[in-house]
């Protein structure tokens, strides 16, 4: 047995994709920088194992290589989604496919 020690705090993330909390060792990290072994300075995104599972699922060939030419810039987390979204849109059109 291990107690029955709340995981709360420290141990818990969230989702970046669906934002549910999990517990930390459930959850997979994600770096958005593509670059997992450089870890100074950085925080880690996080996602669960069902979106993990999703994300993989995804084509992301070029959405790795768009996330490194982001990351040229420091930037906040809202200024990467602007940048994001906004490359997104110059190659792909807009987001949504209709
Ligand atoms: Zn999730």
């Amino acid at each position: 047995m291990w107690g029955s020690r709340t995981d709360r705090g420290d141990d818990t993330v969230t989702c970046i994709s669906c934002g549910e909390d999990v517990p930390r060792r459930n959850a997979r990290e994600y770096d958005k920088y593509g670059n997992r072994w450089e870890r100074t300075g950085k925080e880690f995104e996080f996602l669960c194992k069902p979106c993990y599972r999703a994300e993989c699922h995804q084509p992301r060939d070029e959405l790795e290589s768009l996330l490194c030419e982001i990351d040229g810039a420091e930037m906040t987390q809202e200024e990467f989604l602007e940048t994001y979204d906004r490359l997104v849109e110059e190659r792909y059109g807009t987001s949504e496919q209709s």
